[in-house]
């Protein structure tokens, strides 16, 4: 018997299984729709100009590469601090804040996840239904028992609000739940301030453990807006969880750029959480890289290579949205009737299209158009070369 003989398949990645499929097909008019990655009009992945710049610099004064500390470049945490919370927010002034570097905002969730089991090992974790895929595997995990509150409302083209609230307002003390804190993936349907507001108000009487997964800041409606929701948790008090990501804000996928934040009561308590994730990065794996962390320092601290990034940043969020609103205006050339102001109101890479399992494997079959089963198509993946077939096909497939 070897060592591995009683070792099993595991199920492949539904999203990366996609993607082998679409490389296979030979239909010279293929569009993937089915990644969760930024494209530009020409169906390329950016290098941002401020990035560019940002290497150039680095390159033109070459470091030794050392270990980085436990947690990270001390500039980088320090800048996303300042992005996530808000420049000289009361809360950094206080020293309530223990942020460290991670890989992606996929590390910065497992670093949370690890610690919070440590924590309050009996906790259950809610996730949104439906939630990005990897957040039930990463608590699962990490020991967790996850199940989720309701959120897609198909019905009506947005989200279950009061359906959402009862789940929140019915959790046990203590249950930590994951918020998409904009941008919601898979469906593009975020909440209303008013409606955040409430969800802060169940969060804080309950005495539940927000989480929020800032993955796509600045991809919605700007920094600030985007951003906004922290400042309601800030406002209300309570200690909370903030995984940052710069995968799609900086086009930086592959360099594994993100970041753990959590807020805490006192500055006493925030260094000792602070040795905590120490321990739980320590021993997964050491510390992290220097690269991707570098640069995004570089451009967070520099005046003009900020101000570059910002504009790269919104030329990103201004084609989405000029996508939506084309794939609007292609969908009723096609002959769509219905109402399709959903499209438009969604928020973020995303579009939750309504079609089914079954429409969405006939637009893979029949016109080579990639989407996942559940609906979800990237809008940041259509461009003025594709908009016209997909939508053709997506017009067809309805019929
Ligand atoms: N959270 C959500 C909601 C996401 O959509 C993603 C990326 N697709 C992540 C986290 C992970 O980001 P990263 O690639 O930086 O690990």
């Amino acid at each position: 018997m070897s060592l591995f003989a009683a070792v099993a398949m595991a199920p492949r990645d539904p999203i990366l299984g996609l993607n082998e499929q679409f490389n296979a097909d030979t239909n010279p008019d293929k569009v993937n729709l089915g990644v969760g990655v930024y494209y530009d009009d020409n169906g390329k992945l950016p290098l941002l100009a401020c990035v560019a710049a940002a290497e150039a610099q680095m390159q033109a004064a070459p470091k030794p590469r050392g270990y980085l500390p436990i947690d990270g470049i001390v500039a980088y945490d320090q800048a996303v601090q300042a992005l996530v919370f808000g420049q000289d927010a009361e809360v950094l002034r206080a020293r309530r804040v223990a942020t460290v570097q991670a890989l992606g905002g996929t590390g910065g969730l497992k670093i949370g996840a690890d610690f919070l089991k440590r924590l309050n090992p009996a906790a259950k974790v809610l996730i949104s239904d439906p939630s990005w895929e990897n957040h039930r595997a990463l608590f699962t995990n990490a020991g967790f028992t996850v199940e989720t509150y309701p959120y897609y409302d198909a019905a009506h083209r947005g989200i279950d609000f009061p359906a959402m609230l009862a789940a929140l307002t019915a959790a046990p003390a203590g249950t930590v739940v994951v918020l998409h804190a904009c941008c919601h993936n898979p469906t593009g349907y975020d909440l209303t301030p008013a409606q955040w507001a409430q969800v802060v108000e169940a969060v804080s009487a309950r005495g539940l453990v927000a989480f929020l997964d800032m993955a796509y800041q600045g991809f919605g409606e700007g920094i600030a807006e985007d951003g906004a929701v922290i400042q309601q948790f800030l406002g209300a008090g309570l200690d909370f969880f903030v995984s940052t990501s710069f995968s799609k804000s900086f086009s930086l996928y592959g360099e594994r750029v993100g970041a753990l934040s959590v807020v805490c009561a006192t500055a006493d308590e925030t260094a000792k959480v602070l040795s905590q994730l120490k321990i739980v990065i320590r021993t997964n794996y050491s510390n992290p890289p220097t690269h991707g962390a570098q640069v995004v320092a570089t451009v967070l601290s520099t005046p003009a290579l900020r101000a570059q990034w910002e504009e790269e940043l919104a030329g990103m969020r201004v084609r989405i949205r000029q996508m939506r609103e084309a794939l609007v205006t292609e969908l009723r050339a096609a002959g769509i009737t219905e109402d399709l102001s959903f499209v438009t109101r969604q928020k973020g890479m995303f579009s939750y299209s309504g079609l089914s399992a079954e429409q969405m494997q006939r637009l893979r079959s029949e016109f080579g158009v990639y989407g996942v089963d559940s609906g979800r198509i990237c809008v940041a993946a259509l461009n003025s070369k594709n908009l016209k077939p997909v939508a053709a096909a997506i017009a067809a497939v309805k019929k």
